[in-house]
């Protein structure tokens, strides 16, 4: 028992010391957020926030999207992590302006229909009928990979599609929605780039 504590302090310091601060646009896009999970980090190490079953869980709780004690299983984590996939490839698809892979759009709507998202009617013995959320408690993970898949659906068919780009910080991996001509997810990645092109300027004229 202390152990599990011990060990999940020790994620809790790696996570906060790796990874930048939310990207522009995380916050309204689950779907931007989960395809930024894996942030690449100087050195050609990559911080995976959903590596184990214990982050994915604390990653979609904080999110709302499955209560904090779900009790997910690694093969919930690797599912979350192959949608991750799919949806990264579709939103650097529309960054560089190409026709996603098929296999991208069909875990999509793969994800969107395998459950019922709108709230079910119901008939109650005593108060007649209702709408009842439909997912139970075996669903979470399919409940949140559905919200995720139908929220990189609305990204890519909304205005906000034409403000998505890439960090232009390498090797920064994240993407996000752009706000006037700022064209890097955090402050840190602009710092790198910004030093990165004197740093290139001074060998030039060296
Ligand atoms: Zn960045």
């Amino acid at each position: 028992m202390e152990a599990t504590r011990n060990m999940r302090s020790m994620e809790d310091f790696v996570t906060d010391e790796a990874t930048p601060p939310t990207a522009p646009g995380e916050d309204e896009h689950p779907a931007l957020a989960l395809a930024n999970s894996a942030p690449a980090l100087t050195g050609g190490h990559t911080a995976d926030l959903l590596s184990t079953p214990v982050q994915a869980e604390r990653w979609l709780a904080r999110r709302e999207l499955a209560p904090p004690d779900a009790g997910l299983a690694e093969v919930c984590a690797s599912r979350l992590r192959s949608l991750r996939e799919q949806v990264r490839s579709l939103l650097a698809s529309q960054v560089a302006g190409q026709t996603p892979p098929p296999a991208a759009v069909a875990a999509i709507n793969d994800a969107m229909t395998r459950v019922p998202t709108a709230p079910l009617l119901l008939w109650d013995e005593e108060t007649g009928p209702c709408r009842v959320a439909p997912h139970p408690v075996t669903a979470i993970v399919e409940h949140a990979l559905a919200v995720i898949a139908a929220d990189a659906a609305d990204l890519l068919t909304s205005p906000d599609a034409a403000r998505l780009t890439a960090c232009a910080s390498p090797p920064c991996n994240r993407f996000l929605l752009k706000h006037g001509r700022r064209q890097w997810c955090s402050t840190r990645c602009g710092d790198r780039a910004r030093a990165a092109r004197a740093y290139a300027r001074r060998t030039a004229t060296d």
